[in-house]
């Protein structure tokens, strides 16, 4: 929160400028509320300088207590059951091997109610300690409840690293405990790896054309967002059982403000979640109009997997937002990928290179999707894939 001085006179400037309403003036002095966000926009507005950020005082905190490789883990529900997001597992498996060059301990954060079921599965992947807060208040999402309840948990046990889902939930929760806590927070990471104990967190910059490393030497915890695919989930530790510790968090007076009343799952369009699917066919440009669309789908329903989609597919709307495949999309890691008239620019091919089989069909043999294929077809896609699908069609008969 903004700290406020005793050269404050009262004078209300700072209310106006806040553009999170977040001052008041109480017995004539500016008082922050919990909607600070630390923007800093009334410190240069004060004229006399009454108030700042809390920066310089934490950049000087000992950070050798900061120990363990933290993951938050996400339960979805998809309205008939509730299960683990495999990105949490994904990211248990990344933050095993952080742990060990670290020489620390791997943790999961779990929230939520009834949360037995899920530590057995959650210690497979080289845990060392569940924390777990459960209970009927935090049994939906919550973002305040939930940010409380990790700053309580961050606050006590002191990680130097925190690790988040970037879901729609992940994407929420992460910026408030980063703001509360005073810490950085890097999106969308596409890789993580240790450097002289300092996290280095890998992240596409300037429209994905540079590849910028980050770190965070001066605070902790390091806290990054990744999304769902970018990591391999790996059992190492089949069998055993991570320490449980169950915490009590009282729910903050702040998640009262939000009560959900109902929830309504949309069906992914195709059917099929993109970034869950074995098999995705995805199309670009080069597929055209609707009727060539509807041959990926042909061979998506054959094949039993997903159509996915380029931006420029997307921006030609040939397809929803949702089946964008790539930097400002869906992340997939398909068993089999068959990229259809796209021509593999690098904002793409993050989004699909750790597809076990890519398969390639492009007119130009020059196009760049081919240096990430297994296989390339070099021809006209309207032409190819109906007979891919003769062929698939016979081969059942
Ligand atoms: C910040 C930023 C974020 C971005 N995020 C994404 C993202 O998330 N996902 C994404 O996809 N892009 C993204 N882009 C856009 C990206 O740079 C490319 O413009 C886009 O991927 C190109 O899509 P495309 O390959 O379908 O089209 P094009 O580049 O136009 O390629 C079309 C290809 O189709 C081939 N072709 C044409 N006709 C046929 C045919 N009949 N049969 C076979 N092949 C044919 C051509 O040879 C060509 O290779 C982003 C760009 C920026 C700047």
């Amino acid at each position: 929160m903004i700290q406020v001085s005793e050269k404050c006179v009262g004078c209300g400037k700072c209310t106006t400028v806040c553009p999170f309403g977040a001052l008041s003036l109480v017995n004539r002095k500016a008082v922050p509320s919990a909607a600070c966000t630390m923007c800093g926009a009334c410190v240069s507005q004060c004229p006399v300088k009454a108030l700042s950020l809390p920066a310089a005082g934490a950049a000087k905190k000992d950070l050798s207590a900061y120990k363990g490789v933290w993951v938050f883990i996400e339960i979805s529900d998809n309205g008939q059951m509730q299960s683990v997001r495999p990105v949490g597992f994904e990211l248990l498996s990344k933050g095993r091997e952080l742990a060990n060059q670290l020489g620390e301990e791997l943790c999961a954060v779990i929230i939520g109610n009834n949360l037995q079921p899920y530590f057995a599965e959650l210690s497979q992947y080289g845990t060392d300690k569940i924390y777990a807060v459960e209970g009927p208040a935090y049994a939906r999402y919550n973002t305040a409840a939930y940010a409380n309840a990790m700053v309580t948990l961050i606050k006590k046990y002191l990680p130097s690293v925190v690790l988040y889902p970037s879901t729609y939930i992940g994407r929420d929760l992460s910026p408030r405990i980063s703001s509360e806590l005073f810490v950085g927070l890097t999106a969308d990471c596409t890789g993580l790896s240790i450097k002289e104990g300092n996290l280095i967190q890998t992240r596409p910059a300037f429209g994905g054309n540079i590849m910028a490393d980050i770190k965070c030497p001066d605070y902790r915890p390091q806290m990054s967002t990744v999304r769902p695919n970018v990591f391999k989930k790996v059992v190492t530790t089949p069998g055993r059982m991570a320490i449980i510790v169950k915490e009590a968090v009282a729910v903050s007076p702040q998640a009262a403000k939000v009560r959900i009343i109902s929830t309504q799952m949309n069906p992914p369009a195709s059917g099929m979640k993109l970034d869950e699917a074995e098999v995705v066919i995805a199309g670009g440009r080069g597929m055209k109009n609707k009727a060539g669309f509807d041959l990926l789908e042909t061979l998506a329903g054959e094949l039993g997997g997903a159509v996915g989609a380029s931006r420029a597919a997307i921006d030609l709307g040939l397809k929803p937002k949702e089946q964008q495949v790539g930097q400002s999309g869906v992340t997939v890691s398909a068993k089999l990928y068959v990229a259809c008239g796209i021509s593999g620019a690098v904002q793409h091919v993050v989004g699909m290179e750790h597809s076990d089989v890519i398969i390639g069909i492009n007119k130009d043999a020059n196009a760049p999707i081919f240096n990430v294929c297994k296989y390339g077809l070099v021809g006209d896609a309207s032409q190819i894939l109906p007979r891919i699908l003769e062929q698939i069609k016979a081969n059942k008969k």
